[in-house]
């Protein structure tokens, strides 16, 4: 969207095409996130963009070469994003493991309790999303109560009494890594992930190696110490990797190809540095 945009507002002439039928690609999973409502207005930015610069825009349109082969263009963006991260382990066949985008697409239906595989941004996110039976971040008298903020000032600091909290679920959130949990996560914001989960008592363990899935759950190890978690789903939250299914069939064709966003480097990656290189490349090419 961001390269179409700027692109277009340079004078190229732009077709985007889309797979599914609305725009927006992973921010229409990160908008379902409690706290991420404001992604709304990102897209809704681009669309009102796109059609202010008469964006050739082709909603459920997978891009391949056949494309290509009946229209003329003159260089090919791929910005097809990501998948996640599989983990092939005894059991994770089983249909009760499923996938963080699974989760927000709604495709699964998932348990009382259950064990996230990943604690990086998606995995932090995937637990609050779980766990919160409500979004009160557009609620603001709601949201104020959760969190012990007194807008009266009656109270000394303008602080009272957190509300009550109620896990809509039991969740484990899991790492590999033995570092604190959610170090990777933003400066400014990663204290407010941390003290959800703590709201929603989110069970948390690092150094864990992960063995199999069966009937009586998550079998897993910290450390020398064997734990069967009993759990009725497990969620991948195991990273992402690039899309790159379009990428041989692109330069097959022999026009320049570029890559942008996830497609090109799917580690650490986030929407700002998706949106920059697409706005860089937009003023290059
Ligand atoms: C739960 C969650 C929370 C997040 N939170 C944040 C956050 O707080 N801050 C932040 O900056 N980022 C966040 N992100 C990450 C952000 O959404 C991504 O960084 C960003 O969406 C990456 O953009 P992209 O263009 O690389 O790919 P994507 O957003 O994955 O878009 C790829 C698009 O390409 C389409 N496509 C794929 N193949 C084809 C084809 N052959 N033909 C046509 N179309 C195709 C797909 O349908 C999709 O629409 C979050 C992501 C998730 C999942």
């Amino acid at each position: 969207m961001a390269f179409s945009v700027y692109a277009a507002s340079r004078g190229h002439e732009v077709v985007l095409f889309e797979a599914k039928s609305e725009v927006g690609g992973q921010f229409n999973l990160a908008r379902k996130i409690p706290g991420k409502e404001e992604f709304n207005e990102t897209i809704r930015y681009f669309i009102n963009q796109i059609k202010l610069h008469n964006i050739d825009l082709r909603l459920n349109t997978k891009l391949d070469a056949s494309v290509l082969a009946t229209e003329k263009f003159d260089e090919v963006v791929i910005s097809s994003g990501v998948v996640p991260r599989e983990l092939t382990l005894p059991g994770f066949d089983n249909p009760k493991v499923v996938d963080y985008q699974q989760v927000l697409n709604g495709q699964v239906e998932i348990g009382q309790t259950v064990a996230l595989i990943g604690a990086g941004g998606i995995g932090f996110d995937i637990a609050h999303f779980l766990c919160e039976r409500e979004s009160t971040s557009l609620q603001t008298d709601k949201w104020l109560a959760q969190w012990g903020i007194d807008k009266t000032y009656q109270h000394a600091g303008g602080l009272t009494e957190e509300g009550e909290h109620h896990p809509g679920r039991d969740v484990y959130l899991l790492q590999r890594k033995t570092t604190k949990m959610g170090k990777g996560l933003g400066k400014t914001t990663g204290w407010i992930h941390r003290s959800v989960l703590k709201q929603h008592e989110v069970k948390m363990k690092t150094g864990v190696s992960y063995e199999k899935f069966d009937e009586q759950g998550l079998h897993i190890k910290v450390g020398e110490q064997a734990e069967v978690l009993a759990v009725d789903n497990v969620v991948l939250c195991a990273g992402q990797e690039s899309n790159t299914t379009l990428v041989d069939e692109m330069k097959a064709t022999g026009l320049p190809v570029h890559l942008i966003g996830g497609v090109d480097v799917a580690a650490e990656l986030d929407a700002k540095r998706a949106i920059r290189q697409g706005a860089e490349l937009a003023m290059v090419i």
